[in-house]
């Protein structure tokens, strides 16, 4: 058997220390004989378990959780969730494509609301439309692109010069964006708690229980520190992980990105942050920095990148808060209170990994960078895929599956030229 790795964090995600502390779930521990094993409680890896238990009430069903829920990547990222997008132009084929993979967003999303009213999952959901923000004279073209779009579609929108964007959200960094209603915002932490916690009683959940080992021989035998699992059927849902076990190395790159909110401000501070209650702006270039407000006294700021390995903590803190600061010179005296980093897989074209890896051996990976509603959508297709209900031949057609990567070390050197070129057009974006 293998030894393998799973990303493990050396910092505590500002999310989950933002809400009241949970105790996490048992270890795993002794031998067990499931069904089903599905290794990964984020988005993918709970969506699937609780599809597979709707599907196949009788069959036992483990799930097994490196880390402590809360504190994985499905709770370290912005909370940013939609169930549709806007496409980036007016050509007829990206309306075309953008609506396809609108209706699985609405599946997703609408899965995952159902599942907050049935549970009372309180993550703070709220439809906040969405600001595409611009301060450079290429992102300005990119919210042009997107207004032409929206005007093309009739999607209610509001095109902002710079005061119109210090207006809403109190910094006069911007020189153009692009308001639109849709787009929502939720505390991912809360989120993936709830989901988590909800689990149907046949699906056992297992937390701090990395699976260090996977082989088939009749079945498939999972191994952690404590447990050994015998399942006939397993889904990775270990986003780029995946590739730990041997699966989609030449598909998925683990990308680290981080995150930082601010600590809680004075009402005279806090009334810098503008005059929208609550807002998320999202960059125009892909390098780019996004905000959001949280509540009504802090802000969240998310940048940065790196390939297969976090950075230096220092520097990670030091970049952040010269972010925060460059779009709000005056809160240079406020500080941040959380600093956390992420994974994320991407892939060469954008496309995720779905689908069979094995007889018995499935996966669905790839979430470039946006997974909570298509995680959520993609492991619950993949439940259905499984237990043979439903046609999922939408599921390649929309998404489309990822591409080979060059093989290394092409591929690290190919990313850190891309990313330094990508980051000196990000320019002022970043
Ligand atoms: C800073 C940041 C900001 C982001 N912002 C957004 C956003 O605003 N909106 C959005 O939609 N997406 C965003 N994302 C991406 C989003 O977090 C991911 O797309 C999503 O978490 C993917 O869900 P997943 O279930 O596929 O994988 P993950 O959430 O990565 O879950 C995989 C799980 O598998 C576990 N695991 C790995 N290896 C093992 C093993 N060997 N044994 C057991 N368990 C294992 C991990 O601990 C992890 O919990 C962001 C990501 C980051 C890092």
């Amino acid at each position: 058997m293998t030894r393998l790795a799973f990303p493990d964090y050396p910092d505590l995600c500002g999310w989950n220390a933002l809400l009241a502390k949970r105790a996490p779930k048992p270890r795993a521990e002794g031998a067990m004989a499931v069904k089903y094993a599905v290794v990964g409680a984020g988005y993918t890896g709970v969506a699937a378990a609780r599809r597979l238990a709707e599907l196949d009430p009788h069959a036992e069903i483990v799930v097994l959780e490196a880390s402590d829920v809360g504190e994985g990547s499905a709770a370290r990222n912005s909370g940013f969730a939609s169930p549709r997008d806007i496409p980036a132009t007016a050509s007829e084929a990206e309306q075309r494509h953008t609506a396809a993979l609108n209706r699985f967003g609405e599946e997703g999303f609408g899965w995952l609301v159902g599942l907050m009213a049935e549970h009372g999952i309180d993550c703070g959901l709220e439809r906040t439309g969405r600001l595409k923000g611009a301060a450079t004279a290429a992102g300005a073209r990119v919210v042009e692109g997107l207004r032409a779009s929206a005007r093309d579609l009739g999607v209610p929108h509001d095109y902002l010069d710079a005061a119109g964007m210090e207006r809403r959200m109190g910094s006069r960094y911007y020189g153009c964006g692009l308001y639109t209603e849709e787009g929502h915002l939720l505390q991912p932490a809360a989120l993936i708690r709830g989901l988590a916690d909800s689990l149907p009683p046949s699906v056992r959940l297992f937390e701090h229980s990395p699976v260090r080992a996977l082989r088939r021989d009749t079945k498939w035998r999972l191994a952690t520190e404590d447990a050994s699992i015998t399942a006939e059927c397993v889904v990775l849902a270990t986003n780029a992980a995946v590739k730990q076990f041997g699966y989609l190395r030449d598909r998925l790159v683990s990308i680290y990105t981080y995150a930082a909110i601010t600590e809680a401000m004075a009402p005279q501070d806090a009334a810098q942050l503008g005059g929208m209650a609550n807002w998320g702006l999202l960059p125009s270039h892909r390098l780019g920095t996004t905000l959001r407000r949280v509540g009504p006294d802090r802000l969240m700021v998310r940048s940065l990148y790196a390939y297969e390995q976090g950075l230096d903590a220092r520097r990670v803190q030091e970049t952040l808060r010269a972010c925060f600061h460059r779009r709000y010179p005056g809160l240079r005296h406020v500080g941040l209170d959380y600093v956390w980093g992420g994974t994320t897989a991407l892939t060469m074209n954008g496309a995720p990994w779905w689908g069979k890896l094995d007889d018995g051996l499935y996966a669905s990976a790839g979430c470039n960078g946006a997974g909570i509603v298509k995680g959520t959508v993609l492991g619950k297709r993949l439940a259905e895929h499984i237990t043979g209900h439903g046609t999922h031949a939408d599921v390649g057609a929309t998404y489309g599956s990822a591409s080979r990567l060059v093989p290394e070390p092409f591929r690290r050197i190919g990313f850190t030229i891309l990313s330094a070129i990508g980051r000196r057009k990000a320019g002022r974006e970043a």
